[in-house]
This record gives structure tokens, sequence and C-alpha cells, in this order.
């Protein structure tokens, strides 16, 4: 009944988190329905968003015409100390603080169960041999910035093994966030002090 184009649209933005087929059907007639600038504008920025790819070191996303994302080309940041959160979003979230000024590691969502998928664990591997290869074996300290939860409490654990000779200390959020919180929905204030009090 629809024309091919249109299942396919909606084919398409049903996969997308939040959206079923009811809602990318409405989509669909939304933009069809509309003036003709809002379907360019979306066309535009599906078709920008192309040209970027991973920062190879901190895994944000980046430019394809630059080696590295601005936060690990900024010269003025403290490469030796390096956050280490789940998502883009947590990255943000802590940018906005204004109170870190170190670099990043994205691991990518922590397991339920505790066990890092095989590219979480080439990430850590990433990491570990930057420390290695420009900081001669050591950094300051590795801040582990995932939401308070068991398994957060774990990964704590695990990375002051896996890091043990690799950093100085490794320290996580202080108090502020609820247990099971999100980092990336806690305000700038309370995030800030976290960051500051970290332990
Ligand atoms: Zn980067």
């Amino acid at each position: 009944m629809l024309p091919r184009s249109v299942e396919k649209f909606i084919e398409v933005f049903s996969k997308l988190p939040s959206l079923g087929p009811r809602l990318a059907t409405r989509l669909a007639f939304y933009l069809l329905g509309g003036d003709r600038t809002t379907l360019k504008g979306l066309s535009e920025a599906l078709q920008d968003i192309q040209s970027l790819d991973r920062c190879p070191q901190c895994f944000f996303i980046k430019e394809n015409s630059r080696d590295l994302c601005p936060v690990c080309s900024d010269k003025e940041r403290n490469n030796g100390v390096v956050a280490i959160v789940e998502k883009e979003t947590d990255l943000i979230a802590l940018e906005k603080t204004g109170r870190f000024r170190g670099n990043y590691l994205i691991l990518g969502d922590l397991p339920e169960r505790g066990v890092l998928e095989s590219g979480q664990k080439l990430r850590l591997q990433s990491l570990k041999e930057r420390v290695k290869k420009d900081h001669d074996g050591k950094i300051k300290e590795i801040v582990v910035a995932v939401s308070p939860n068991s398994f957060g409490d774990f990964m704590v654990e695990s990375i002051r093994q896996e890091f043990k000779d690799l950093t100085e200390k490794v320290t996580r959020l202080g108090r502020g966030i609820p247990t099971g919180g999100e980092i990336e929905f806690a305000d700038e204030e309370t995030l800030g002090q976290a960051l500051e009090r970290r332990v």
C-alpha cells in the first residue's frame, strides 16, 4: 500500500532506540506532511555525520579529516590523567562540568554480568599501550567514572589490578551521584563535586 521508499524509511527508523514501527510510521508522515525544510535538514544532518569516525585514542567521535578528537588533540589538557567512562554522553556530561582537564577512554556500556566484551578489552589494551609508549610506562591517575552500582565497584577493582604498574593511582567519583544513578543525568554541580572529591 505504501510506496517502497516509505516502507524502507519505516523499516530503517523502526530499528532505532525507542522508535518502533508505529512511531517510525508517524515520523515518516510527519516529515512528508511538513514543509520540505525539515526533511532537507534531516537529510543533510544524516549525510554530515557520515563524515565522522572514532578517535583511535579515546573512542569518542572525530572528523574523518583529523587524527584525533578535539579533547585528545588539545595540548593544554593533562594527558597523564585518564577518565574511563561508559558512554559518549558521560564524556559530554563530565566536560560540561568544566572541572576535568584530563583525557578519556570510552569503554562502552558495561555488561551486566561483569565480564568485559572483547572490544572493551581491546580498548583497555590500547590505553595500556599508550601509557607505555607516551608516558614511560606510568601515568598519574585513572579515574573510573562509571555509574555507582555493584558493577562499578567491580570495575574499579579490576582496573586497579590491570593497571597496577601503569598508574600511580586509580580513583573513582566521590559521593553525590545516587547509587544506581546515571552519570549523564546527574546535574552539573553534583557531578562537578563528585569529580573534585574523587577517592
Ligand atoms: Zn579522543
